[in-house]
């Protein structure tokens, strides 16, 4: 046989493993109907797997770069195929974003023994790969490298639809989304506080502020905003409650949208998400002692935030959304005791931010059995391997977590003049589309819970404002609303308060 021919199969033989291990996980849960819907899925399968056919053709051309490069290349695939099939989760620059700004224990957590089988099979793979190789030769090499560069560049770009369907599949969308990442990634800078200019007031009032950032609860899934499931039996009986129904979310993930929420970004003014500091320097000036209580990890896009309070408390530091036991919000509700007790250092006014864990995925970790009430539930945290119905249980009775948490924290503030307000940082994609958890652009994920509730004190002094809260409920805010409501709710005398964004705007 001729070297050119023999070259010809050995490429044809890494591309069709590639093919089968790399790209085939991206299009077995396309949802599909009769042969001609299969024939197409194979097309299109077909399509990213000619575009791999050029690229190993070029790479294995020069052995030195292909006995480095392809062992990095299968690495790569058995990854990314491993968390597609898996986990559901596609390459994206959000989630690129969401790994990078993890911390090393969350990144740790995800190496698990599936992963690694995946990773030692690419590599034993790779492996007979360059022993393979290196019994062949290929006179004039280097005009075959240039060739394969070149017909792979004409082909990808021959088509607008060969070329978003190879950019969104192994190995173009490992550089295509580093690259839009790298892109919409601001540069690092000092945070400025737009409210630095105002003089600090006199204030005699007490007033006891709690923020509670909820995590992936979506305000459809709550019974007291029209879910048809008994999902918030308690809050249902708490007359001083208010929900919020349509907020909309522009962020489907943590890191994103906390930063957002947090400071006075808007639609506008995305930036001011990373350069500008939070409410809670504004807080301080006003004399509120201000303590970030976390629940979850703090990634490096709203540790700033933490740093602005007075101080902080982490419930479960040794925790992360990969650790597969009980992890519950009611956690919280010692360290809160403390900090509400009375004492000669407690403070007239208080902001408190709870930071909770939600309804993260692995949702039955984050609900004590005794509340469990919605069954079956997930017995695996593969997301896939389970059934929808066991997947929306699991998720509702995070709901129920959530209702007796909130309900403990408002029990807490009953005859104090407090304010609560909980918005949930992104909602949660429940199987619409064929969409799991988030930080995908599915629109179940963008319409998180929200809701307020003040004590009797508070509606006695601040009736204005209660009644501006009732009348404004139903309408539709950005999350954006919630750093100008939270000054106004505080009564934070600062003229940043935006009146159309603020919910207790009479
Ligand atoms: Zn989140």
């Amino acid at each position: 046989m001729k070297p050119f021919v023999k070259y010809l199969y050995f490429v044809g033989a890494l591309t069709l493993f590639a093919g089968i291990g790399f790209v085939l996980p991206d299009f077995l849960d396309n949802p599909v109907t009769g042969a001609v819907g299969i024939a197409q899925i194979a097309a299109y399968w077909a399509v990213v797997v000619v575009a791999n056919f050029l690229w190993i053709y070029a790479l294995a051309a020069c052995r030195p770069i292909f006995y480095v490069v392809f062992p990095l290349y299968c690495l790569l695939g058995a990854v990314v195929a491993y968390f597609r099939f898996a986990f559901s989760a596609t390459l994206t620059p959000m989630l690129l974003d969401a790994t990078f700004h993890n911390d090393w224990r969350t990144s740790l957590e995800l190496i698990t023994p599936g992963l690694l089988c995946c990773i030692a099979a690419a590599l034993a793979f790779a492996a007979l790969a360059i022993r393979a190789r290196r019994r062949l030769s290929l006179p004039g090499w280097g005009w075959h490298a240039a060739a394969g560069l070149l017909l792979l560049a004409g082909y990808v770009n021959s088509h607008p639809r060969i070329h978003s369907g190879c950019m969104q599949r192994y190995p173009c969308n490992v550089y295509y989304n580093l690259r839009l990442y790298l892109e919409s990634r601001p540069a690092p800078t000092k945070r400025t506080d737009p409210d630095a200019q105002r003089p600090a007031p006199t204030r005699t009032d007490t007033l006891t502020l709690v923020l509670v950032i909820g995590e992936s609860l979506r305000t459809d899934h709550l019974a007291i905003a029209g879910y048809d499931r008994p999902t918030t039996p308690r809050l249902a009986r708490r007359s001083n409650l208010v929900v919020l129904p349509y907020i909309y979310s522009e962020y489907t993930y943590t890191n994103r949208s906390l930063p957002h929420l947090l400071t006075r970004a808007d639609s506008t003014h995305e930036e001011r998400a990373f350069s500008e500091t939070s409410f809670v320097p504004s807080f301080k000036r006003d004399g509120f002692r201000t303590t970030w209580v976390a629940n979850q990890d703090a990634a490096d896009t709203y540790v700033d935030f933490i740093h602005e309070c007075d101080s902080a408390i982490f419930v479960h530091p040794e925790k992360t959304v990969y650790v597969y036991d009980e992890w519950l919000d009611t956690d919280i509700l010692p360290h809160l005791d403390r900090l509400l007790a009375p004492g000669h250092q407690a403070p007239t006014r208080q902001l408190l931010i709870l930071h909770t864990i939600g309804s993260h995925w692995y949702y039955v970790n984050h609900c004590p059995k005794r509340l469990a009430r919605f069954q079956p539930v997930t017995r695996n945290r593969e997301v896939k391997r389970n059934r929808p119905e066991e997947i929306i249980n699991a998720y509702d009775n995070t709901v129920l977590a959530t209702d007796e948490f909130l309900d403990e924290v408002i029990r807490r503030l009953e005859r104090r003049t407090a304010l609560l307000v909980y918005l949930s940082d992104h909602g949660e994609a429940l199987g619409e589309n064929g969409d799991w958890l988030h930080a995908s652009h599915n629109e179940a994920i963008k319409h998180p819970a929200a809701l307020v509730w003040y004590s009797d004190h508070y509606a006695r002094r601040y009736p204005q404002k209660v009644n501006a809260l009732r009348r404004n409920a139903t309408r539709r805010y950005r999350t954006d609303f919630l750093y100008h409501s939270l000054l106004s709710g505080g009564c934070v005398s600062t003229p940043l308060v935006e009146p159309g964004l603020n919910i207790f705007q009479p």
